[in-house]
């Protein structure tokens, strides 16, 4: 598994919405004596699976009509969750709160089998905003037990993503939660393991992670491809380069998104004086900026853009207009929505 390392990096200055006069002077007599300078790193954001869940539900809102019910958050992002409840989407727990014969929504985090058959006992109508790239994974551990291999997940216990993907083949998956796990690891047949991930991990803790596991099964069998995905390990690159220069790095995220607690952890690892993961400007704490030059702003996988420019607005307000965007990748992969949903938009258009 390797780190996807795009083109050369590149800076340059984005204009940014001029700030009143006053706080402009400010800045500059500030700037002679201690620059102040924001770099963003590209890529952060929406990945290609939340853009795609999020669509799947406005559109499944806009095609059915409120309410429409989502088993578990969406994405995890509280400003995406609200604004969607906002608009008629009433989000569960278990698909057993879901009245009989309404629309249901599963997660991008994925769902283990039996909520499929829960859901079919319940006649919901089901439409399924699982990621591909979590799907991937889920085939991954259904083939290799088939073949009946021991299957070691390397993940957060409780994570959403990992209970679905240990639902597929419960018999053959054993969690292993980083690189103290490994110790207490058993397998049937040492000749015969294979590891997994969690999409949205620590490329570098995962590495730290196998190798500890290759010391103890040296016949350990890899994944046919990375299974942490293109837009966590996008986002990691982008960040470490921005971190090495920065005195604080602010992840735009939630406390419940795996890949956004990443980004803090790796800031930290590259360099980054201080790191924090806020879900928006109100909670940024300006003792934060005491003393600090450059500060770095990137933003999980499931965070909209919007929470982003309120921090960017935020910083400006405090004397950080500058704002120089550091592009480390680029993306163009999109997902097609649920086959489910797009039946029913074509048929809606007669
Ligand atoms: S972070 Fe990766 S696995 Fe998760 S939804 Fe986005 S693209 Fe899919």
């Amino acid at each position: 598994m390797r780190p996807h390392y795009g083109p050369t990096p590149t800076l340059w200055v984005t204009p940014r919405r001029p700030g009143p006069q006053r706080a402009r002077a400010r800045t500059m007599d500030t700037m002679t004596e201690h620059p102040r300078r924001v770099l963003l790193a590209a890529p952060r954001g929406y990945c290609a699976g939340v853009d795609r869940a999020v669509v799947t539900v406005e559109k499944a809102l806009e095609l059915y009509g409120p309410p429409v019910y989502v088993r578990k958050e969406i994405v995890h992002n509280k400003y995406v969750v609200q604004t969607l409840r906002n608009r008629g989407a009433i989000f569960v727990d278990e698909t057993e709160e879901v009245p009989e014969g309404a629309t249901v929504i599963f997660s991008a985090h994925g769902v283990a089998p039996i909520v499929h058959d829960e859901a079919a006992d319940r006649g919901l109508k089901t439409i399924d905003a699982t990621c591909p790239l979590v799907t991937k994974v889920h085939k991954e551990a259904v083939r290799f037990a088939e073949e009946d291999y021991d299957i070691l997940l390397i993940g957060h216990e409780g994570h959403e993503e990992v209970i679905g993907t240990t639902g597929e083949a419960p018999d053959h998956i054993t969690l292993v939660d980083g690189p103290d796990d490994v110790a207490d690891v058993e397998v049937r047949d040492p000749s015969k393991v294979v590891w997994l991930s969690q999409t949205t991990l620590s490329v570098d803790e995962t590495l730290a992670t196998v190798d500890a596991l290759k010391t103890k099964f040296p016949l350990l069998q890899s994944p046919p491809s990375d299974d942490i995905c293109y837009a966590t390990q996008n986002r990691q690159v982008a960040v470490k380069q921005i971190a090495a220069e920065a005195d604080l790095v602010v992840v735009v995220g939630s406390k419940n998104s795996s890949n956004s607690v990443r980004l803090v952890e790796v800031a930290l690892e590259a360099g980054a004086s201080a790191s924090y993961l806020v879900d928006g400007a109100d909670e940024i704490d300006p003792a934060w900026l005491d003393g600090v030059g450059t500060v770095g702003v990137t933003s999980g996988a499931s965070v909209p853009e919007v929470l982003v420019d309120g921090v960017l607005e935020w910083l400006a307000q405090h004397g950080f207009e500058d704002v120089r965007v550091h592009s480390a990748i680029e993306e163009k992969l999109t997902f097609s929505l649920p086959q489910e949903l797009k039946r029913d938009m074509k048929a809606a258009q007669g």
